[in-house]
């Protein structure tokens, strides 16, 4: 064989090497990606891999995620954690099958193109690059469209029609066994923390984040106030209306205090018919305005139960006690014994009355 034969038979060999060795890194990469899908230890931890890993381990300009979310499941599962700022526009959500199709034209195929801000935006709300290419991985279960993970690159031979999408499709089924996985894991995880009567924070839950949130105003030197709620001769209302009625009486207190409170206050239910809400950064003059509120707006709440045609009226008693810098009281047990003890004073000063620990 000539020379010059072999030296191009080396250089074919060469690049089919280069190409092997270049398929075998590709395929290095997905798999440390796929374990870390299927590893990840919870919701936030997975959308972090998707949002964030993705887009760096395989060179992306942008990847975003959108979440069929009709009941708000999602989004109230995540209330419980801090979303990074650089998720915004990243992590999108739509309530409606035919919103998914219509305004975010997700497929129901993966989808590879060129990106047309016209067509794509509504997927890409950050990304400004008027060229570049896209691909939009539909996300099934059981044969239904629950969202899509979109590459975009600026690249725009990155993703182009004819390249095979088997590799994407493959990720795009893992990803979605992913999100289902840690979504069940998250509710199951949540449902230990509520209480299944009223759909608010239980005694556990209350526990947990009491601590926190002492160690968070001590740190910052603010104010944490905490009333403790207990509904006046509820005994009455299961004796004389039944347990069902009593039971209806709880949720619609849950509601009002739901609806009185701000986004940072804490709500739980403590036991039976006690409440507990830990106000955030309140001194005991505004949560005494609060408490006040609270107790005036079940006052004159009429409630409604099926088992009597006539409204009915309740009272409650509140106890206030305050974690500041100057008072003594200074630890959870502190803090939770004086509301205690409020509430009691409340009570025997003649009930529907808010009383001051400290
Ligand atoms: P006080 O004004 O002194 O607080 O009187 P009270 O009747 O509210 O207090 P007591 O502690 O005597 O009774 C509380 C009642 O709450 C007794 C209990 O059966 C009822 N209760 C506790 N949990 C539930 C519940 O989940 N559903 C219903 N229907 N009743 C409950
Ligand atoms: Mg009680
Ligand atoms: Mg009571």
């Amino acid at each position: 064989m000539p020379s010059s034969d072999v030296l191009i038979l080396q250089e074919k060999l060469n690049a089919f090497l280069s190409i092997a060795k270049n398929n075998e890194k590709k395929q290095r990469n997905f798999q440390e990606y796929e374990l870390a899908l299927l590893t990840s230890s919870g919701l936030n931890e997975l959308l972090s891999i998707i949002l964030e890993q993705h887009r760096d381990k395989f060179q992306l300009t942008e990847v975003t995620l959108l979440l069929l979310d009709p009941e708000y499941e999602f989004q109230r599962l995540l209330d419980s954690i801090t979303i990074p700022k650089s998720w915004q526009g990243r992590l999108l959500f739509s309530d409606s099958a035919q919103e998914l199709a219509q305004d975010f034209h997700v497929p129901r195929k993966v989808k590879l193109s060129i990106f047309t801000p016209s067509h794509h935006q509504a997927l890409f709300p950050n990304y400004t690059s008027p060229t570049g290419s896209i691909a939009i991985l539909p996300l099934m279960r059981q044969n239904k469209i629950i969202g899509s993970v979109n590459l975009a690159s600026r690249q725009t031979d990155r993703f182009q029609q004819g390249i095979g999408t088997q590799f994407l499709q493959h990720l795009a089924a893992i990803i979605s066994a992913a999100i289902e996985n840690s979504r069940l894991q998250e509710s199951i995880k949540q449902l230990g923390l509520r209480d299944p009567l009223t759909g608010i924070n239980n005694r556990r839950f209350f526990d947990q984040r009491v601590e926190e949130e002492i160690t968070l105003a001590q740190r910052n030197k603010t104010p944490l106030s905490c009333l403790f709620i207990d509904l006046d001769h509820f005994k009455r209302v299961n004796d004389n209306y039944g347990h069902q009625a009593g039971d209806q009486v709880l949720k619609q207190s849950a509601e009002i205090f739901d609806d009185t409170m701000r986004s940072t206050d804490v709500l739980a239910r403590y036991g039976g018919e006690e409440f507990v809400i830990l106000l955030a950064n309140t001194t005991s003059k505004a949560a005494y305005d609060i408490a006040e509120r609270i107790r005036l707006i079940v006052a004159e709440t009429e409630f409604n139960i099926s088992s009597s045609q006539q409204p009915l009226k309740l009272t409650l008693s509140i106890g206030l006690a305050t974690l500041d810098n100057n008072a003594a009281i200074k630890t959870t047990q502190q803090l939770i014994s004086s509301a205690d003890q409020a509430v009691y004073v409340a009570k025997e000063s003649g009930r529907n009355k808010v009383h001051h620990a400290n």
